[in-house]
């Protein structure tokens, strides 16, 4: 067994069989095959050995005619190995005696060698792993398909283990079987997490060199909860997860009992609770936790979903699913926020150095004019079937809120020459997620309708930390008081100008934060429709005298980890149930 720490980003356990995705994108998803196919799945791998010698061959002719022969001998090692009589026969071992196909009994055998390399204390023997590790990708190379495919083609409940997963890779995951995943690469804030709050998919991310210690077939089990990957576990942790599974599902018993009952604090201060959506489909999971509304639709996931740019039609329909379905309840629909981690065609801004500071979200759909009114016509057109408004991300300056304002008004004239109806006082607003954006906040507040404070992307740019990379994932910190004070301006100008304010960042759906947030002032939280329930019983647990209180001793304090733990101290007092 072993036990591999990461980032906790998705609540929840899943127990199964791993399912790796190799780095280079290799994926097993047929892992036996029917007995009397064993004379095919053996010529399989003899076609694919017959292949990579010749390919091994070619490479050492090409090097020996650049660099003379002695270098071309590099090659000799590989055709040893891929020739040697006992890995060959630990894989037809498998291939007869379990019915592994071809793939996952390459995989399994080179791997388990490569890894007694890997542990020689002599560098030179240690370095011959590469080489196995180069010898198993090629012979894959030829069993395996690579791309996407994999995404779509599952058939049986897995756990993806993965280098890193995209966002659209993220949101292509087969529902119906995926369970959980955990990634080697990412942070608490980037996009694969949210969405796996989203999908309600125990996750975890950052979990460091997990495809090294794990193949597919592999019983795994995901605590989302702790952040932790266990591999192969022993009787004794099996069975343990097994209980915390049960008690978990009469705690999410319990907290269905809340759907019905108002979000309301003790002294009577009703809070409004939306959700953060990605796509259509999670509307279910939305009615069925009560939600008031919808507070962020990320409308950008349209895109990372669809093979094709999606027509202003079908930006409608999906408009209109969405506002039919919370049946005259708001619905905040944002505009495109694609860039940095959510790129969704090849373009010049992959090479971009920080395209987290680079062409993303509001500025793409200010340079991109087409694809910006495609949308907007569609928001308004959805404006005239319920209460829609209209929300522009990452806006620091005021010649980008302006300008979007500018481009909103083009497209209603538009529409009322075309006779296309829509709501001529729509509400427009913007996302507090810069700090910039807070400086100039008493600029803002007059030109907008509300704002929606964007915990993830405030914390990166406030303190100069990649929301997604796990090298600085501990410098990634909500309750940093730098953060607290940009928020606490952010709500007090709001509540001076009598503009709504929402907090649509994680931070909203973190039940310590959630104290916070209260006390900030904060009455609207737009949080991820499987955080609902949680934090209205945080909300139903306490006073805004307590959480006034709260917030002035945390603000005292000079420290993330100082204020986080008197706030878990807090929650675990007065709402300890909430405790997770
Ligand atoms: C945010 O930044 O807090 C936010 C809600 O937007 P996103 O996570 O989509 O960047
Ligand atoms: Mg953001």
């Amino acid at each position: 067994m072993q036990v591999l720490q990461g980032i906790a980003v998705s609540p929840g356990i899943a127990i199964g069989e791993a399912l790796v995705i190799e780095k280079e994108g290799y994926v097993f998803s047929r892992r036996s095959f029917e007995h009397e196919a064993v004379d095919e799945e053996l010529a399989r791998l003899d076609r694919a050995t017959d292949a990579v010698a010749a390919e091994i061959e070619r490479d050492r002719q090409v090097i020996a005619a650049q660099l003379g022969d002695q270098y071309g001998a590099i090659f000799s090692a590989h055709h040893q190995m891929l020739r040697d009589a006992h890995l060959r026969a630990e894989m037809e071992e498998l291939i007869r005696r379990q019915n592994m196909t071809a793939e996952l009994a390459v995989h399994q055998t080179l791997r388990r060698c490569a890894r007694v390399f890997q542990d020689m204390p002599n560098s030179f023997l240690a370095e011959r792993a590469l080489d196995l590790h180069d010898l198993e990708q090629r012979l894959l190379n030829h069993l395996l398909d690579r791309g996407h495919e994999w995404l779509l083609d599952l058939d049986a409940p897995t756990i993806v283990l993965a280098h890193d997963l995209t966002p659209s890779e993220t949101a292509r995951l087969d529902r119906r079987w995926v369970r959980g995943f955990v990634t080697e690469e990412g942070g608490e804030g980037g996009h694969t997490a949210i969405l796996a709050r989203g999908l309600e998919l125990p996750a975890v991310v950052g979990a460091g060199q997990v495809l090294t210690e794990v193949v597919s077939g592999d019983l795994v089990i995901v605590d989302g909860d702790q952040g932790v990957l266990i591999v192969r576990p022993t009787k004794e942790y099996l069975s343990r997860y097994r209980q915390q599974l049960k008690r978990r599902s009469s705690r999410l018993e319990a907290l269905a009992a809340l759907r019905d009952l108002p979000a309301q604090t003790l002294d009577g201060t009703t809070v409004r609770l939306l959700a953060n959506i990605e796509f259509p489909h999670e509307l279910s999971a939305c009615l069925e936790r009560g939600a008031d509304g919808i507070g962020l639709y990320r409308t950008e996931f349209l895109y990372l979903s669809a093979e094709s740019e999606p027509t202003e039609e079908e930006h409608f329909q999906a408009y209109r699913e969405v506002v039919e379905a919370m049946e005259q309840r708001p619905v905040v629909i944002r505009t495109l926020d694609l860039g940095a981690d959510k790129m969704w065609y090849r373009s010049s801004a992959e090479d971009e150095h920080n395209p987290f500071l680079g062409l993303r979200s509001i500025r793409l759909s200010l340079r991109n004019v087409d694809v910006f009114r495609t949308q907007l016509r569609a928001i308004l057109r959805a404006s005239a079937l319920g209460p829609v408004k209209i929300l522009f991300p990452l806006i620091a300056t005021l010649r980008e809120l302006r300008q979007a304002k500018l481009f909103l008004r083009e497209t209603m004239e538009d529409l009322d020459e075309a006779g296309i109806a829509f709501n001529h006082h729509i509400a427009v607003g913007m996302m507090v997620e810069v700090p910039a954006a807070v400086m100039m906040i008493d600029y803002f507040l007059k030109e907008v309708d509300f704002i929606s404070i964007g915990t993830n992307d405030l914390i990166q740019y406030a303190l100069a930390v990649d929301r997604s990379n796990k090298e600085v994932a501990e410098l990634y910190q909500a309750c940093d008081p730098a953060v607290l004070r940009l928020i606490q301006t952010s709500l007090c100008a709001a509540q001076a100008a009598g503009v709504p304010a929402s907090v649509c960042g994680q931070m909203s759906s973190i039940p310590h934060c959630v104290l916070l947030l209260l006390g900030l002032g904060l009455t609207e939280f737009s949080v991820p429709p499987g955080a609902i329930l949680e934090v209205k019983r945080v909300c139903r647990g306490v006073t805004i005298e307590q959480c006034r209180h709260i917030v002035q001793t945390a603000l005292q304090m000079q420290g993330p980890l100082e204020i986080d733990t008197y706030l878990k101290e807090e929650l675990k007092k007065l709402v300890p149930q909430a405790v997770r």
